[in-house]
Parts: C-alpha cells; sequence; structure tokens
C-alpha cells in the first residue's frame, strides 16, 4: 500500500514513520495473531467449559458467581478503551521516535559536518521518552486492570468457599460437591485472569493496528494502472493551461496556465530562476502529480487517462542527483530493463561513457555502490544514471542537469554521454549550463510558475528579457 501511494502523499509523511509502522506496529499485531489468538481461544473454552460444569454442580452457587460478569465485563470495556488510545499514542511516539533517528542517520554526513550529533541524540532521546512516558501509562493501566481481574477472580473462589461452607453445615450441598465447584471455580478464575491479559494486548494491539490499517485501506490520489496504453508513442507533449498547486500548499500556486510543447525528437530546454517550477514541471510529466488546471497530453491523449506506469515507463530520468539502490553496478543500470542481457548492459555503460570507470573497480560490474550510490562519485553516479536511461530507451526523456561542477574532464564525459542519450528522443531539459540551451532547439524560460519567454537561444537573446538577464548572470559556461 505504502509503495501505491502517489508521490504528494511522501511531501506528507515521513520515512521513518512508515517504516516504523512496517516494523513496530506491525510486530505489535503479528504477536497477537500468533501467539496470543491461540491462547485467547483456549483460555476462553476453559472459562465456557469451567462455568458449564458449575452450573450442572451447583445452579445456586453459580447465580452467586455470575453476579460478578458484568463488573468484569464492564472494566474490561473501558480499560479496553483506554488501552488501545494510550498505545496508539505510545506507537506514535514511537514513530516520531523513528522518524528522527532516520533523519540523522541518512544525513549523518551533515549531522557531522555540523558536529550536532548530541543535538539529534538529544532530539531522538526526547522522543522515545515520550513513548516511554506514555508506555508507563499504559503499563499503569495493564496493572491496574489486570490486579482488579484477579481479585474478582479470586475473590470469587472465597466468595464459593464460605457459601459454600455454609451450604455444606446447612446440609444443601455434599463436602465432595463443594470440592468439585471449588476446583471448577480456579479453572474459570485462571482461565479469566489469563483473558485478562491477553485483553490488554488485544488492545494494544488495536491501537498499534489503526494506523497500519489506516494506510493499507488508503486508495492514492494517482492511480498507477487501469489506463489506455498507446501502441506506438510519437512523443509530442503538450502542455496546456496547466495550473498547480502542491497539495500541502494549496494557497500557492507553483504552474499558472503554463503552454508548453514538446515536439518528438526534439529537445526542449527550460531555464529560469531558482524556484520558478521547472522540476515541478518535469514531475507532472511524470505524472507524480495530476494538474489541478489545464491538460497534459501525449500524442494528443490526456496523460491522465493513461495507464501511468505504462506512461512512466515510456519516460527516462536523470536527475541532478541520482539515486541508487544498495546493490551492483549492473543492477542499478538493469532497473529500467530486468531482463537486458549483460552485453547491452555493458553497450549501455559504454554509451554513457561508464564502462572505463567501471572496469577499473575491482569487482567491475559487481561492484556494490552502497546506500543511494554513496560508494561513486558525483559524475560515476551520473554516467551510471544515464547508462540507465539509455538502457531503458524511452522515447521520452527528463533531464535535470547538474549544477554542481564536475571537472572539464567528466563534464565532457557526461554531456558527451547526455547528447547520445538524447538523440532521438523528445527530451526535457532543465538547463544550467550555456551549452545546453544553446544546443536546444527551444528554450522556455519559466518565472513564478508561468511561461514568460520561449524560442531558440538567439532570438531571445535578442530581446532583453528573461532569459538575457539570466544568461549573463546565472547560467553556466560550458
Ligand atoms: P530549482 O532550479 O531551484 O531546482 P525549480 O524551478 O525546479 O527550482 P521547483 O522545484 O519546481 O522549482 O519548485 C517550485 C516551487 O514549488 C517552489 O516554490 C517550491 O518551494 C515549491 N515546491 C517544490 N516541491 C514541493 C513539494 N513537494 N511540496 C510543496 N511545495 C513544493
Amino acid at each position: 500500500s505504502i509503495i501505491d501511494q502517489e508521490i504528494g502523499f511522501f511531501d506528507i509523511r515521513k520515512t521513518g514513520e512508515l517504516t516504523s509502522r512496517i516494523t513496530a506496529d506491525a510486530t505489535v499485531m503479528q504477536n497477537t495473531v500468533s501467539v496470543n489468538l491461540s491462547m485467547g481461544l483456549r483460555n476462553l473454552v476453559m472459562v465456557v467449559g469451567g462455568l458449564a460444569l458449575l452450573v450442572v454442580s451447583s445452579p445456586r452457587l453459580t447465580i452467586l458467581m455470575l453476579a460478578l460478569v458484568p463488573p468484569v465485563v464492564l472494566a474490561a470495556v473501558v480499560a479496553g478503551r483506554r488501552l488501545s488510545k494510550l498505545s496508539k499514542k505510545a506507537q506514535d511516539a514511537l514513530a516520531r521516535a523513528n522518524e528522527a533517528a532516520e533523519e540523522a542517520i541518512a544525513g549523518i554526513r551533515t549531522v557531522r559536518s555540523f558536529a550536532r550529533e548530541e543535538a539529534e541524540s538529544e532530539r531522538y532521546g526526547e522522543r522515545i521518552w515520550e513513548s516511554f512516558a506514555v508506555s508507563r501509562r499504559r503499563v499503569r493501566v495493564v496493572a491496574f486492570f489486570i490486579g482488579a481481574m484477579n481479585l474478582a477472580a479470586f475473590g470469587s473462589v472465597s466468595g464459593v468457599l464460605w457459601f459454600g461452607g455454609r451450604m455444606v453445615m446447612a446440609g444443601d450441598l455434599t463436602v465432595g460437591e463443594l470440592a468439585s465447584f471449588i476446583l471448577y471455580t480456579l479453572i474459570v478464575a485462571m482461565s479469566m485472569s489469563a483473558l485478562a491479559n491477553l485483553w490488554s494486548d488485544f488492545a494494544r494491539a488495536r491501537g498499534a493496528s489503526q494506523r497500519v490499517f489506516e494506510l493499507m485501506d488508503r486508495e492514492p490520489l494517482v492511480d498507477a494502472g487501469g489506463g489506455e496504453m498507446l501502441d506506438e508513442v510519437s512523443g509530442l507533449i503538450e502542455f496546456s493551461m496547466v495550473g498547480f498547486a502542491y497539495p500541502v500548499r494549496p494557497e500557492v500556486k507553483v504552474l499558472d496556465a503554463v503552454n508548453l510543447r514538446l515536439e518528438p525528437g526534439r529537445v526542449v530546454a527550460l531555464v529560469g530562476p531558482s524556484g520558478a517550477g521547472k522540476s515541478t514541471v518535469a514531475a507532472m510529466l511524470l505524472r507524480l502529480y495530476d494538474p489541478d488546471e489545464g491538460t497534459i497530453s501525449l500524442d494528443g491523449h490526456d496523460i491522465r487517462r493513461l495507464d501511468a506506469s505504462w506512461l512512466r515507463r515510456k519516460v527516462g530520468t536523470v536527475a541532478q542527483e541520482p539515486v541508487l539502490f544498495s546493490t551492483a553496478i549492473a543492477a542499478n543500470i538493469r532497473y529500467g530493463r530486468p531482463e537486458a542481457s549483460d552485453d547491452e548492459v555493458e553497450a549501455a555503460a559504454r554509451a554513457a561513457n561508464a564502462h572505463d570507470f567501471i572496469s577499473e573497480l575491482p569487482d567491475g560490474y559487481e561492484t556494490e555502490v552502497g546506500e543511494r550510490g554513496v560508494r561513486l562519485s558525483g559524475g560515476q553516479k551520473q554516467r551510471v544514471a544515464i547508462a540507465r536511461a539509455l538502457l531503458k530507451d524511452p522515447p521520452i526523456l527528463i533531464l535535470d542537469e547538474a549544477t554542481s561542477s564536475l571537472d572539464a574532464e567528466s563534464e565532457s564525459l557526461v554531456q558527451d554521454a547526455l547528447d547520445r542519450l538524447m538523440a532521438n528522443r523528445t527530451s526535457l531539459v532543465i538547463a544550467h549550463r550555456l551549452s545546453t540551451v544553446r544546443n536546444a532547439d527551444r528554450v522556455v524560460v519559466l518565472d513564478g510558475g508561468r511561461v514568460v519567454e520561449s524560442g531558440t537561444h538567439d532570438e531571445l537573446m535578442t530581446s532583453d528579457g528573461l532569459y538575457r538577464r539570466l544568461v549573463s548572470r546565472q547560467l553556466v559556461e560550458g
């Protein structure tokens, strides 16, 4: 369920929280269904059986015992509610602690370089302490509840002894009958106290499971499957009057009446100041978000009517800081096309100018890249990402050009690989380099979510607009 949710969902929920749901909460639930369920059933059968034997041996004494039932049930209901609420709170606090831990561990390089280890530990400590405090409140309720249950259960044994003794003296009951009655009462009492224990565990699992079920029941707002699939894709993409605000900030219009046309096999360079909405345009093309107004179409078909997974398979992306998975280089290159042969992987790596550096690594293509690819340099990661896109061989390409300057040689290697990748594909390049915009078929300038200029580099340079200012001030020479 989590992995099927739309990207907007992940803008709100944090990684640590979500992983906590599938580890901590799920473990609580697992204990309940594996151990507690069978114990619960066994004890329930013992209570019912014991009660039946009680009724058979002395209905009068049984009625006395049954007087206890209403207060016991009431206590169980009240305690159960309170427990599941507290357990939910404790699990939420635990999830927040995991969030802090995940953030600090994933960002360990930043934490270290700002010497913030202590502050991060404290943040985690505070949250785990919160979870501990709520758990302590929960345990207090459990202690009272189970104590009360045991008091009721064994109090009933004493009651039976007292009343039964009187009945024996009055001659209404034989000593043997009283002895067996007490035995049955003990069975019922012990099973009831075991049930009370389990009840508190169930209440806990119910609290923990609420968020899990919330996640499992959530329908993704952008549906991945079930739309149309086109037989052939020429790669004509049109944005018409697209308006969009991120779900977390609905009042800020990030794109406003954007019109954009990407012709098959051509390169459009998207430029604009930081925060203009360039990455947002790319995200919408991948249908990570749906527009609030207007439409985006591929070969004349509204992409909302297309199967989103199919659409994404037709689009390749190379991000500014590509994320690799912690497997071997070969597996990373194969990510978009798992069935590709070794030769195809190598050919893609060669075209991406990655083959040479890969073969120099001790394990070659089987080298593990580490989490998010930490064991590779920025330029190497990019070339692996380019090889990945080349192997996927999509008709449409989104390229987020790296701003971080690579040294001249790796930059020309990367650029060379990108040129090969862009050939004959509909490409949208979020451009930071002058050479890229010069070579693009068309340049579209975004500012504040609107398209303010568009044309070729030479055309735009003749007018005294934002583009000229950007070129002179911001775009990197190269
Ligand atoms: P840059 O060149 O700095 O990468 P950009 O032009 O690509 O910038 P976008 O990333 O598209 O800009 O962001 C456009 C606006 O949307 C910004 O104001 C940003 O704060 C906002 N924004 C971006 N991503 C999100 C998100 N996931 N949730 C909410 N707002 C967002």
